[in-house]
């Protein structure tokens, strides 16, 4: 890794943790780290005090799992998430590697994670998404059912509903941003009992690069950034 490379890295996680001790020092920093290198999820964590990380594509998680670090140098364990959009035969793949699937988004796919959970003798924790924006091309648990669909998930005794997801619309402003970020910060709190059983460390984890400080703004209680954090990101499909 370059020394340049390096100096990079150490600017950007800079860059982001003074938002975040500015707007909302509680929120936790999660590194989307799709289509990053091991080699540079292992400098953050080594380095920069990296302890969240996620990723969203099964095959690109199994890829680096291994190489990843799963502790920092001072004993503060990694904790890998799952962010992206899940299929329910891909289960099986990482219910053993990932702390939490932020992505519960439908029924079928609660019911292969317990089956899968109880295969392992294991809870496994769970963010249920919500589309904020009800956009019809995205995945997530229409704002107006998640009441509903959290009794209806409350039966499965090996998921533990620990917060709530959403991605938020492209949107122009941060006033924009701030307009969904709150809506979804008002449902975190009308759910907060049933979502976490009276546990206070719920987290609501929403903000993405281009949202982040409006989302840190809102209360987020988790931030995941990818592209800020370690540049544009290089496809395999373009990579020359
Ligand atoms: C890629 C990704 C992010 C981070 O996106 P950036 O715009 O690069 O910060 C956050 N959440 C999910 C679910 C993602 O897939």
């Amino acid at each position: 890794m370059t020394e340049e490379r390096k100096k990079q890295l150490q600017d950007s996680f800079a860059r982001v943790r003074a938002e975040i001790a500015a707007r909302n020092p509680e929120a936790i920093l999660l590194a989307a780290t799709k289509t990053v290198p091991v080699e540079d999820i292992n400098y953050a964590i080594d380095h920069l005090g990296l302890t969240h990380i996620g990723e969203n594509r099964v095959p690109e998680l199994l890829e680096k799992y291994d190489g990843i670090h799963k502790a920092t140098p001072d004993g503060k364990p990694v904790s890998i998430h799952f962010i992206g959009h899940l299929q329910t035969n891909k289960v099986k793949y990482i219910i053993d590697k990932v702390d939490v699937i932020q992505s519960l988004d439908r029924l079928s796919l609660a019911e292969e994670i317990q089956r899968q959970a109880e295969k392992h003798d294991r809870t496994v924790d769970v963010y249920v998404e919500v589309n904020i924006g009800r956009e019809e091309a995205k995945s997530g648990v229409d704002p107006d059912k998640v009441e509903e669909f959290l009794s209806e998930i409350s039966g499965f005794s090996r998921i533990r509903v620990a917060g709530l997801m959403t991605m938020a619309p492209k949107c122009a402003s941060f006033e924009e941003y701030l307009k969904y970020f709150a809506e979804m910060r008002q449902i975190f709190i009308d759910n907060t009992e049933k979502i976490m059983h009276n546990r206070l460390e719920a987290c609501l984890s929403m903000g993405m690069s281009d949202s982040y400080t409006a989302a840190l703004e809102a209360g987020s209680g988790m931030i995941r950034v990818g592209s800020t954090l370690f540049g544009a990101r290089v496809y395999p499909e373009v990579r020359k």
